[in-house]
């Protein structure tokens, strides 16, 4: 295979331009033209990984199936390529160190002074060849946290001016940047991404094409204004007007050329046309539902979108695919009564009960799963929701009063959900938790089975604590069945109702896997009961 070309995306002015998205609609694009293309993105923080990170720090934490903890850029770059990732596509300033350090202990550095300069930077340029070294992808995308002129991006960006010295043409540098509008006098101003390129240029970096997040229409003076100062061709000058969906990105680049621009900087050819029709397809049924259900995303983080965000992105894809729109009720619960719960609850099509951690607004999930188990609407638990199914059931149903899980009370005397045996001696909290995909095994003739229409799956699990193996059989004669265990270690993975048209509780974590060319089965199964519902109470 012809050498790896490398594509370098930056960000300047402010952050949250929406890095990831355009990394991800560049990729979907070459993907598109029958090149094979992978995505990574560089952290500059100090944390190994986001696993520690409190989701009001830093959003979702994604989770691959190596069992990485992730940026959650690196569900969209799933989500839109429908192709694992792996730890290689996430890295942190803090991996990057702690690999230096480990090998300064072992005295790899022949006694030399270890410095920011070459250890540093070699290391990042080691870690960014990484994938290009496996031979499976023609096309390496590289996002770069943060935004120009950090500090703490530095080494980041001198790592990739030495790799386009080092490896000339075979490298692209992208550079997104924000265009302001100034409504008092109805003006584009270049002047913050004339700063932005810059400081890229202080430091050695020629940004080959601009990409230019605008409210407004860039007219050919702007864009002339732009290639002059930025030092880039006006070809490259691309417009990125604010988009409805982030899925409707890749059709605006294309229409754009930010592809074609691309290519012709790396010297590969445009192999034809990029064929977006799947893609289309799907941004078609989105933008036209003819139905809608309404579906209560209990939650300690309703606040915080971004906490959640793998399971919003599932409700979109299960949403097209069953040509209807999902609209989500964000409900908090914490500080719900048992009545307040249930107002909330009346009347909607489906109750998903979040992952999370900790016993805040753990009573309120309790209730959540009550009301829908006794009113017969569709639910589904992740993780900690289903958690919230197990001890629901065992107090309600079976009676066992002070059920509960000993991650919130570690005396209980009906330790219905557990710690894990592998778990007890465990005590540094980084990268311990069960970790990325495991396999299970479907109960025959289960909904489980049913909806995923095979008997063997694999999906991603974060979890310590598990369905506690020595209630099996008192749940399961009182209507919970197992309905998917881990063939290896019998723990149990799904539990279902039988008497329920549609309750499901997953101790693993089905969002990771939808994308937009393979929605989730669970969830299009969840969307579809709720539809159901809906046209059963009207
Ligand atoms: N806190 C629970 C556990 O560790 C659930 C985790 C989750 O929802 N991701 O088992």
């Amino acid at each position: 295979m012809a050498a790896t070309k490398y594509i370098f995306v930056t960000g300047g002015v402010t952050s949250s331009l929406g890095k990831g998205i355009i990394a991800a609609s560049l990729a979907k694009l070459l993907q598109a033209r029958g090149y094979s293309v992978t995505i990574q993105k560089l952290d500059p923080y100090i944390n190994i990984d986001p696993g520690t990170l409190n989701p009001y720090e830093h959003g979702e934490c994604y989770v691959t199936n190596d069992g990485a903890e992730t940026d959650l850029d690196l569900g969209h770059y799933e989500r839109f390529l429908n192709r694992p990732t792996s730890q290689a596509n996430n890295v942190t300033t803090g991996r990057i160190y702690q690999s230096v350090i480990e090998k300064e202990r072992k005295g790899e550095f022949l006694g030399k002074t270890v410095q920011v300069i070459p250890h540093i930077t070699d290391e990042i340029k080691h870690r960014i060849k990484l994938l290009g070294d496996t031979g499976e992808f023609e096309v390496v995308i590289t996002e770069i946290g943060g935004t120009v002129g950090d500090i703490e991006a530095l080494p980041y960006i001198e790592s990739v001016r030495q790799l386009i010295w080092e490896l000339g043409d075979d490298c692209c540098v992208v550079h997104l940047t924000l265009i302001p509008y100034l409504a008092t006098t109805g003006e584009l101003k270049t002047k913050p991404t004339q700063h932005s390129v810059k400081t890229l240029l202080e430091s050695g970096l020629q940004p080959d094409v601009l990409v230019c997040r605008s409210e407004h229409d860039l007219s050919d003076d702007i864009k002339r204004k732009l290639a002059q100062f930025c030092n880039v061709r006006k070809e490259a000058v691309v417009e990125s007007l604010d988009a409805k969906t982030i899925y409707a990105v890749p059709v605006l680049m294309q229409n754009e050329g930010l592809d074609q621009v691309v290519l012709k900087k790396l010297g590969l050819p445009l192999q034809g046309e990029s064929d977006l029709k799947n893609w289309k397809e799907f941004l078609s049924k989105l933008e036209y539902p003819k139905k809608e259900v309404e579906i209560g995303l209990i939650g300690k983080y309703v606040e915080l979108k971004d906490a959640y965000k793998s399971i919003v992105e599932a409700f979109i894809h299960a949403g097209a695919e069953n040509e209807c729109h999902v609209k989500l009720k964000w409900i908090h619960s914490e500080s719900l009564s048992e009545h307040e719960m249930s107002e909330q609850i009346k009347g909607l099509n489906g109750v998903l009960v979040a992952p999370g951690f900790g016993d805040r607004g753990f009573e309120g999930k309790l209730e959540a799963v009550r009301y829908a188990r006794e009113e017969g609407i569709p639910f589904l638990g992740i993780c900690l929701g289903m958690q919230a199914a197990v001890i629901e059931y065992a107090r309600n149903v079976l009676g066992l009063e002070n059920a509960h899980s000993t991650e919130m009370d570690s005396d209980s005397a009906h330790p219905v959900i557990d710690l894990m045996d592998d778990q007890k001696e465990i005590s540094n909290k980084g990268g311990t938790m069960r970790l990325g995909a495991y396999d299970c095994v479907l109960r025959e003739g289960s909904k489980a089975a049913e909806i995923y229409k095979r008997r063997e799956i694999n999906e991603r699990h974060r979890h310590r604590y598990e369905y506690n193996n020595a209630y099996k059989d008192q749940l399961t004669e009182a209507g919970l069945i197992a309905s998917g265990v881990n063939p290896d270690t019998g723990l149990v993975e799904i539990v279902e109702i039988e008497q329920h048209p549609w309750f499901l509780g997953v101790q693993f974590h089905p969002e990771y896997k939808s994308t937009v060319i393979n929605p989730h089965p669970l969830f299009v199964g969840f969307v579809k009961a709720a539809l159901l519902h809906k046209s059963s109470v009207n």
